[in-house]
Parts: C-alpha cells; sequence; structure tokens
C-alpha cells in the first residue's frame, strides 16, 4: 500500500504541475510572439528584441528542464554511494562561479567515509539546487556553509547562506510548484528537492531571517548493509 500511496502522490503532482506548467509556458511564448511582430514590423530593433526573446526562450528551456526531472521518476537508479563523493563533486561544478560571485564556501563534513544508498544524480540536483538558491540570495557575495553530520540512522546536511533572507510570510508559499521571487526564476527548484527527497525517504526544511541568510536542513538515511545486500 506504501508503494500505491506514493505513486498516487506523484500523479496528482504531475497533475498540479501539468496544469502550472501551460501557464508558465504561455507567458513567455506570449512575450515571444509579441516581439516577433514588432521585428516583422520594424526590422531596426533587432538586436534589443532578440536579446529579450533569447533569455524568454531561456526561461522555456529551464522550466521544461526542471518539469521532466519531476516527471521522469522512473530513470531512478538507487545504489551505494558515498555522501562527501557526491558534495565534492557540486563543490567542484560551483567552484569558479563562488569566487566570480564573491561567495566562500566553508565545508565542515564530520562523516567523511557515509554511505548512503541513493541515486547520485537526483542528490547532485538537490545540492546544485540549493547552491544556486544561496548564490541568488547573495548577489554583492557572503558565505555559504555546508555542515554534514552523520548519525545512527541518516545524514544530516545544513546548508546555510549569509543571504537576503525569506520574510517569514513567505516561508508557506516558496515551496509550492512555480512560486518565484526571482525575474527569471522558475519556482520548481524546491519542489524537485522534495520530490527527490521523498523518493529518499529524506526531509527538508528551511528556516530564514531576512537579512540575516537562509539555513536549509536535509537528512538522508543511511545505507544499511543487510537490508540492501
Ligand atoms: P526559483 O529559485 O526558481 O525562484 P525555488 O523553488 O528554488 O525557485 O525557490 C523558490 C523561492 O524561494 C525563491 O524565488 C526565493 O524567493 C525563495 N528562496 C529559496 N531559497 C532561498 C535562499 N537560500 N535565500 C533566499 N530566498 C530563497
Ligand atoms: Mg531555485
Amino acid at each position: 500500500t506504501e508503494k500505491f500511496l506514493r505513486q498516487t502522490d506523484k500523479l496528482s503532482l504531475a497533475g498540479e504541475m501539468a496544469a502550472g506548467i501551460a501557464h508558465e509556458i504561455r507567458n513567455p511564448l506570449t512575450s515571444l510572439n509579441g516581439f516577433i511582430q514588432l521585428i516583422h514590423e520594424d526590422s531596426s530593433r533587432y538586436h534589443s528584441y532578440t536579446t529579450i526573446m533569447l533569455s524568454e526562450l531561456n526561461r522555456i528551456n529551464s522550466i521544461v528542464g526542471e518539469f521532466l526531472l519531476l516527471a521522469k521518476p522512473h530513470d531512478t537508479v538507487m545504489k551505494k554511494h558515498a555522501f562527501s563523493t557526491i558534495l565534492n563533486d557540486v563543490i567542484l561544478l560551483y567552484e569558479s562561479e563562488c569566487v566570480l560571485k564573491n561567495v566562500v564556501v566553508k565545508t565542515q563534513v564530520e562523516a567523511p567515509h557515509t554511505y548512503i544508498c541513493c541515486d547520485a544524480n537526483q542528490i547532485k540536483q538537490v545540492l546544485i539546487n540549493l547552491l544556486k538558491n544561496a548564490l541568488e540570495a547573495m548577489p554583492s557575495g557572503g558565505e555559504i556553509h555546508l555542515n554534514v553530520t552523520q548519525h545512527t540512522k541518516d545524514l544530516t546536511i545544513f546548508i546555510k547562506d549569509t543571504g537576503v533572507g525569506i520574510p517569514s510570510h513567505l516561508l508557506t508559499h516558496i515551496q509550492k510548484p512555480f512560486f518565484t521571487t526571482k525575474p527569471s526564476g522558475t519556482g520548481l527548484g524546491l519542489v524537485v528537492i522534495k520530490n527527490i527527497l521523498y523518493q529518499h525517504k529524506g526531509t527538508f526544511e528551511i528556516k530564514s531571517t531576512v537579512g540575516e541568510g537562509t539555513r536549509v536542513s536535509l537528512t538522508i538515511p543511511l545505507w544499511e548493509q543487510e537490508i540492501n545486500h
């Protein structure tokens, strides 16, 4: 029954998402349609119009990309992975961007050889979405603190930034599909995270103070030899 319930959960999420995605993609499509008409009438503004058009196309691309991450749960490959390897891969991926944006990443791993049972690409996606949000919350630089601690049954991961923070009245809204406060955001990053953690039987929590920063805590169950072998 648990498996069945999880499947119906996924189906209703997919339905909710499908309705939202149609709406969200229509906005940039309407804007693209408008700019093509303008170029058609006056080709001298070609350059400034195509700049906006490209950014609208990018927006559609990210919405569809993130939607696909939610709609393809069958590709999940659960295996034994060292969490620190996954984390290091993601940190490396964002190293240059952090330097460019004046963001210092401070990592403290109190579980260097801990294994989890996961789909490595999906857990990478979770960390990427969180790092992106942290970077976007610190337009003039700051710090990202990554803390990993091993407990008896799970791994706790804290991702803390010194960014703009989230007003308390928005905390309940930010996890809804398509809710974004960013001009070119998709509002799907946290939905993707929640869905992946649900599939991994993990948890997810956000605490934030405006002007001070945001702390996201995750738990992921440890690899259990007896059960998984
Ligand atoms: P997106 O990043 O595309 O807006 P997300 O689902 O990743 O979508 O995040 C939803 C919203 O939650 C963001 O628009 C932002 O308002 C808020 N948010 C998420 N993470 C942070 C953070 N680290 N600092 C400040 N605000 C955040
Ligand atoms: Mg995001």
